[in-house]
C-alpha cells in the first residue's frame, strides 16, 4: 500500500490479524507498551487502522492492528477477516495470526489460515488466552493450520510475550539472516499443481484443454472455479494431480457483451490469480501480437511461472525461423522472460502435446527454488566488484548483503545504506546476474531493497 511504502525510515511492518475477540488489540497494546499508539486519522482505507511502533529486542517495527476492521464489510466472518486484512497483509513483512486457544480452531480460522498461506508471507501463529498452561491441547491443535508451531501466550497477563518478541525479531528482514524455516514458510499449499491456459481468442486453448483431458486420467471436473464463469478440472498425468482453470465461459460471454480482446485479458487475469504455472498459448502461424505481450506482462507482474506454448505447429512452414522469431520477440519485450521454456505442438493432432506437462513441472521447480544465503552473498560480492554500485547524489551506495526471503517466485531482499535509491539499471544488472548464476530462466525474479543506517 502506498501509504506504507512512503513511511519514514521504512520500518519492518508486522501485522496482527485474526478473528474478532481473539485478543488482537490486547496483544497490540502489550507489544507497543508505553510507546504511544498512533491511530491513523487519514481518510479512506487507513481510517480505522491502528498503527504503532514497537521496540522488540532493540529493533523498531511498525505494528498494525487490524482489529475492528471486520465490522466494515458484510458477508461471512471469513470474508470480513480477509477484507480487513488484505491490504495490511500485502504490506506486511511478518503476520501475527492470532487465534483464541480457549475456543480452539474454528472454521473461520481455517479459512483464514488457508488464505494466509497463499499470500506467501512469513507468519507467526499465536495461540492467545493460554495463561497458566490453560488450553495447551487446543493450542497444539493449531498445528493443523499448517502455519508452523503455535506460540501459546497470554496477551492479557503478559505470559509468553517476551518469547513472542524474540520470535518476531528473529524473523525481521534486516537482522542478520536468521536461521531458515523453509518447510514452514514455503510449504506449497496442499493439493494439485494449479495451472491456467491463457492466450488470445482462437489460440487453441479449448482444443488443448480437451486434448489434455482426453489423454490423462480425469479426477474431478468440471467444478466451479473462483469466478462465476470459470470452471476447474483436475487430472493426473502419473506424476501427481494437476488442476486447470478454464475461463471459457467468460470468453463466450465476451462475444456478446464486450470487446473480445478486452474481455480475454480480464478472463486471463482471473485465471492467472489462481494459477501457479501459466501456459501462454499462441497461434504460432500468427506470430506474437501486442495482446500476447500484454498477457505476458500480466504473468510477470503477478509473479507466476510461465511456459510459452506455440500451438498449431502442424500449420507452420518454416519451423526453426518461427520458433526463433517468437521467442526473440518475447524475450526482448520482457526481460524477465529471458530463457523462457518454449513448447511447440499441435493441439489439433496431438503431436508434441506430451512435452507440455514435463515443461510445466520444470518451470514449477525453478519457480520454487531457493538459494542459500552463503551462495547468494559469494555471488553478490563478485557482482559488486565487477560493477560497483553507481554514485547517487555524489555518494556511492553501500550495498551490504542479500538474502532470499521467499520462493514462488524467488524474491530477494537487498540491504544497504540508502539501498532504496539503487537505480533501475543497476537492479536489472543484479536481477540478470541472479537469473544466470542460479539458473532461474524464464521466471519473474523479485528484488526488494531495504535501506539500513
Ligand atoms: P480483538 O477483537 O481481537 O482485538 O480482541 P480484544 O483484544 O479486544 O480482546 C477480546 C477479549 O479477550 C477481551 O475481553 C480481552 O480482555 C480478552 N483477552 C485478550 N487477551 C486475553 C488473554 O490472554 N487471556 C484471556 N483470558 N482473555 C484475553
Ligand atoms: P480458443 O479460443 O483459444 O479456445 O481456441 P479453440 O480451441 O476454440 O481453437 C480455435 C480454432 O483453432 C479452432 O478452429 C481449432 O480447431 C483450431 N485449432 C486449435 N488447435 C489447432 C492446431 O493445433 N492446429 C490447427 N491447424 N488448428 C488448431
Amino acid at each position: 500500500m502506498a501509504e506504507l511504502d512512503v513511511m519514514p525510515e521504512a520500518l519492518p511492518v508486522v501485522v496482527i490479524a485474526g478473528r474478532p475477540n481473539v485478543g488482537k488489540s490486547t496483544l497490540f497494546n502489550r507489544l507497543v507498551g508505553r510507546r504511544q499508539a498512533i491511530v491513523s486519522d487519514q481518510p479512506g482505507v487507513t481510517r480505522d487502522r491502528k498503527e504503532g511502533e514497537a521496540l522488540l529486542r532493540g529493533r523498531l517495527v511498525r505494528l498494525i492492528d487490524t482489529a475492528g476492521l471486520e465490522e466494515a464489510a458484510p458477508d461471512t466472518l471469513f470474508g470480513r477477516m480477509r477484507a480487513s486484512s488484505e491490504h495490511a497483509v500485502a504490506a506486511a513483512d511478518l503476520v501475527l495470526f492470532c487465534i483464541d486457544a480457549r475456543a480452539g480452531v474454528t472454521p473461520a480460522d481455517k479459512h483464514f489460515a488457508a488464505w494466509l498461506r497463499r499470500q506467501n508471507k512469513p507468519v507467526l501463529l499465536v495461540a492467545n488466552k493460554a495463561e497458566g498452561a490453560a488450553a495447551t491441547a487446543e493450542a497444539l491443535e493449531a498445528y493443523a493450520l499448517g502455519l508452523g508451531t503455535p506460540l501459546a501466550l497470554s496477551a492479557e497477563h503478559g505470559e509468553g510475550v517476551a518469547h513472542l518478541m524474540s520470535e518476531i525479531a528473529d524473523r525481521l528482514p534486516d537482522t542478520a539472516p536468521a536461521p531458515r524455516h523453509d518447510a514452514e514458510e514455503d510449504e506449497r499449499p496442499a493439493g494439485p499443481l494449479r495451472i491456467a491456459i491463457i492466450g488470445r481468442p482462437n489460440a487453441g486453448k479449448s482444443t488443448l484443454l480437451n486434448r489434455l483431458l482426453g489423454e490423462e486420467r480425469m479426477i474431478t471436473g468440471p467444478e466451479p472455479g473462483l469466478t462465476r464463469d470459470a470452471v476447474a478440472v483436475t487430472f493426473d498425468d502419473g506424476h501427481g494431480p494437476i488442476q486447470v482453470v478454464d475461463t471459457a465461459g467468460m470468453r463466450k460471454r465476451a462475444r456478446v457483451e464486450e470487446s473480445l480482446e478486452r474481455m480475454s485479458v480480464s478472463a486471463s487475469i482471473e485465471a492467472l490469480k489462481m494459477a501457479e504455472v501459466v501456459v501462454l498459448a499462441l497461434d504460432a502461424t500468427l506470430g506474437v501480437h501486442e495482446q500476447d505481450l500484454q498477457i505476458a506482462r500480466l504473468i510477470e507482474r503477478e509473479g507466476r511461472a510461465c511456459v510459452l506454448a506455440l500451438n498449431k505447429w502442424d500449420a507452420v512452414e518454416d519451423r526453426a525461423a518461427t520458433r526463433r522469431a517468437i521467442s526473440d520477440r518475447i524475450e526482448t519485450s520482457l526481460a524477465q522472460m529471458r530463457g523462457i521454456e518454449v513448447v511447440t505442438f499441435s493441439a489439433l493432432t496431438g503431436a508434441g502435446v506430451d512435452k507440455l506437462l514435463p515443461a510445466i513441472r520444470r518451470v514449477y521447480g525453478i519457480w520454487n527454488s531457493r538459494v542459500t544465503t552463503g551462495e547468494l552473498n559469494r555471488w553478490f560480492e563478485e557482482a559488486l566488484e565487477r560493477h560497483p554500485p553507481p554514485l547517487v547524489e555524489g555518494k556511492r551506495l553501500k550495498l551490504r548483503y542479500m538474502t532470499q526471503v521467499k520462493a514462488r517466485p524467488p524474491t530477494f531482499l537487498l540491504f544497504g545504506t540508502r539501498a532504496e535509491q539503487v537505480p533501475e539499471s543497476y537492479k536489472r544488472y543484479l536481477v540478470n546476474g541472479l537469473r544466470e548464476t542460479f539458473h532461474l530462466p524464464g521466471i519473474p525474479i523479485r528484488l526488494q531493497l531495504r535501506g539500513t543506517r
